[in-house]
């Protein structure tokens, strides 16, 4: 009897372990740099160095997740601007047993010309991170209207990446644009640039890890059933807005232009240091789909650069 006693915790320890290794993931957001070490630099004495721009982008994309999506436990290499050395990141990641590692830089090169985003894996027998890279590429290129440069791995580089090498779990390694490229700079110093590219960076997470894990519930809220079937359950899931524009003063939304769109316009106090202070933004929906039947419209009303957002 009493070895069938343990015969029985052993196996519901095993259950126990099984369960939770399938209901929860941890996420490690690596804002590239910091502190002493600034990362890229813009030749634009106002821009930020690569080390600010990281830190928000990837605040923003932790904020995404922990707004929009659940059973993701986000563990952060830093939090602020300190030094946090490759080697403490490689271990911060390892030791947590994260079940993936992004890591968020932007580029530089001599050749100003050279723009785009990159995603970094460690090799392409990494299947997964593969498919994570495609997807975050698929979303820059298509929904974020960024120029793609691909997926690059140890091959295509001179040097390795220690982050994705020691790493123990899926990493990918975001070059979220070129910091030499006038053109791109600028884009990523506004903080509409960081949020378009924070949210494909949300989106194409949200993608790889529904496939990843199809017997984990990652919308918030789809299954409380507290709030089944009632006017908060509405609310609480996952819509979408089109955002219009930003701007760096405010503009009254009773111009002709937002009128003529024919939806209730709404401009968003962003509370930023950047230069785009303002964001404008209509309408709600439910499923991307009928945005983008929307966007569309919009876009032909004449605001070229609008596009779908998590609301
Ligand atoms: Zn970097």
């Amino acid at each position: 009897m009493k070895y069938i006693g343990i015969l029985l915790f052993i196996l519901f320890l095993d259950s126990f372990n099984t369960i939770h290794a399938q209901s929860k993931i941890v996420l490690v957001i690596d804002a590239g740099h910091g502190g002493s070490d600034p990362g890229h630099l813009s030749e634009n004495p106002n821009h930020l160095p690569e080390k600010d721009l990281n830190l928000a982008i990837s605040k923003l994309v932790g904020g995404y997740i922990d707004q929009f999506l659940t059973n993701i436990e986000i563990v952060y290499t830093r939090k602020e601007d300190s030094f946090v050395s490759l080697d403490d990141r490689v271990e911060k990641a390892n030791s947590i047993n994260a079940t993936y590692f992004i890591s968020i830089h932007c580029n530089a090169n001599d050749k100003k010309h050279i723009h785009g985003t990159e995603s970094h894996i460690h090799d392409f027998n990494a299947t997964k991170a593969v498919s994570f890279a495609k997807e975050l590429e698929h979303q820059f290129s298509k929904r974020a209207g960024r120029h793609s440069r691909g997926i690059k791995d140890n091959g295509d580089r001179e040097h390795t990446l220690q982050v994705l090498k020691y790493t123990k779990m899926t990493g990918v390694l975001i070059e979220c644009g070129f910091l030499t490229n006038e053109k791109e700079a600028n884009y990523l110093n506004t903080s509409l640039g960081q949020e378009v590219i924070a949210s494909a960076i949300f989106r194409a997470f949200r993608s790889f890890i529904q496939a990843q894990h199809p017997n984990v519930n990652f919308i918030k809220d789809s299954n409380s059933p507290k709030e089944k079937g009632n006017v908060i359950s509405k609310n609480s899931k996952e819509t979408f807005t089109i955002q219009l524009m930003s701007s760096k003063t405010a503009i009254e939304i009773d111009k002709p232009e937002f009128q003529g769109l024919g939806m209730e316009v709404k401009r968003l106090d962003l509370n930023t240091q950047s230069a785009y202070k303002y964001l404008y933004v209509a309408g709600t929906f439910t499923t991307k789909e009928e945005a983008k039947i929307v966007l569309e419209k919009v876009k032909k009303k004449g605001f070229k650069d609008a596009i779908i957002i998590p609301k």
